[in-house]
């Protein structure tokens, strides 16, 4: 969500010039996130890094979660012109008007676009700042998206991704019945050649859309369902709404239906209660399931949830072993699936070009470097031949 804010305020801004140098630049903006502990922590100090060397009369506008759930150490210890969460196009806009001169929006060139289509999450699961931060959920009109969705398609784009907290709640606050699915088969008429979405929540994903899915070919056949945990003690704790059965269940569905497919997920280690036979179950469910790639963390106290005032805390040396030897299994399940490509042909669709190779993804939304592209390809779908991988990309030659 903060990459496509990001995005969208430079095309916003860069009609007015972007300094390279923080030392020259009349306004700064800082977008933040608050989902971790040591994030707020690197935010703060780097917020007192930039008002020590910016110019005196420069302008800080800070926005973000972070800047949501601890406006007032902020505006007092750096006295900014703006803070506040600023999550929707109209409150970027606005953030454009406020400076001097004309502002109008600039093409954003990339292949792969973001569009969000919900904000807020309504879940409040027992660890999650997101919900105090970015408020309750609300989506936006389907023919608004399908309008933005257009407008993004004839600046070039080929892929675009819906954007929510909980993507799979679209339209509920609009009473559309079965609103996720609705959404996503207006937006496969238009004429993306790649259309994904993120993120997925387990409790929400009906088994049913799995199937439907299938109608719709210019789908990424990429899921990433944030499982959390192994544990139906700790699912429960962390008020997660499904248990491991369920979201077996899901996987064993999608992997049946598309077998090709990329399924990645979320894991929490260390959660308030979470003891030695919780964590098996998580080991044994990444083994069982076999995940492309996790993205593991480690349980971080958040203000104003549930979790805070949880006792039962598991000490900073056990989370460490824990996310250690999950991230080893991670790392091997990895390569193993990913090494099930090498001398195999995919079709990517190349986005940009850096150090001399194309970057881009194949159907499954697996992450290839290839070799031999030129600026031509970008945009294109080329067939790739395998030919090595690691932890986190294929890698292969243009056949
Ligand atoms: N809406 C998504 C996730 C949003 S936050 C979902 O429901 O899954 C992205 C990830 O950050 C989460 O999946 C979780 O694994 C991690 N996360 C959230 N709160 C955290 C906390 N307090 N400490 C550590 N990781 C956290
Ligand atoms: Fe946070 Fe849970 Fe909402 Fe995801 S669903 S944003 S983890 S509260």
């Amino acid at each position: 969500m903060n990459v496509y804010t990001s995005s969208y305020l430079k095309s916003i801004l860069n009609s007015k010039g972007m300094e390279s140098r923080l030392e020259d630049a009349d306004y700064i903006i800082i977008n933040t996130c608050a989902v971790r502990e040591k994030v707020k922590q690197k935010i703060i100090s780097y917020l007192g890094k930039v008002d020590k060397i910016k110019k005196e009369d420069a302008k800080l506008i800070v926005i973000g979660c972070l800047s949501e759930v601890e406006k007032e150490e902020i505006n007092k210890k750096f006295k900014p012109y703006l803070v506040g969460l600023f999550d929707k196009e109209s409150d970027l806009e606005n953030i454009g008007k406020l400076i001097e001169g004309d502002v109008y929006k600039t093409k954003i060139g990339s292949v792969s676009r973001y569009l969000p289509v919900i904000f807020g999450c309504d879940h409040f699961c027992s660890y999650c700042i997101v919900p105090f931060a970015r408020g309750r959920e609300k989506s936006k009109n389907l023919e608004d998206i399908i309008k933005e969705a257009e407008e993004i398609y004839d600046e070039g784009a080929k892929e675009i991704i819906l954007l929510g907290q909980n993507v799979n709640d679209y339209g509920k606050d609009l009473k559309i019945d079965d609103g996720f699915m609705v959404l996503l088969k207006e937006v496969s008429k238009t004429p993306f050649q790649r259309i994904s979405f993120l993120t997925s929540h387990p409790k929400n994903f009906k088994l049913k859309w799995i199937s439907e899915f299938k109608d719709i070919p210019n789908l990424l056949q990429f899921f990433h369902l944030p499982v959390q945990s192994g544990s139906n003690k700790v699912l429960s704790l962390m008020r997660r709404g499904y248990t491991k059965e369920i979201y077996f269940e899901i996987i064993n569905k999608i992997r049946e239906e598309f077998p090709f497919a990329s399924v990645t997920t979320d894991i929490l280690v260390g959660f308030p209660g979470e003891d030695e036979s919780d964590f098996l179950e998580t080991v044994d469910l990444i083994k069982k399931i076999e995940f492309d790639r996790s993205f593991v963390f480690i349980y971080s106290k958040r203000p104003l949830t549930k979790g805070y005032q949880y006792e039962d805390e598991v000490p900073h040396s056990e989370k460490l072993r824990r996310i250690n030897y999950l991230i080893k299994i991670q790392d091997d399940i990895t390569l193993k699936r990913y090494g099930e490509y090498i001398g195999k042909e995919v079709d990517v669709l190349i986005e940009n070009i850096k150090g001399g190779s194309g970057i881009g993804k194949e159907k499954g939304g697996r992450v290839v470097i290839v070799e031999d592209v030129t600026d031509d390809d970008i945009g294109k779908i080329v067939k790739v031949e395998i030919d090595r991988v690691n932890i986190r990309e294929l890698f292969g030659k243009k056949c």
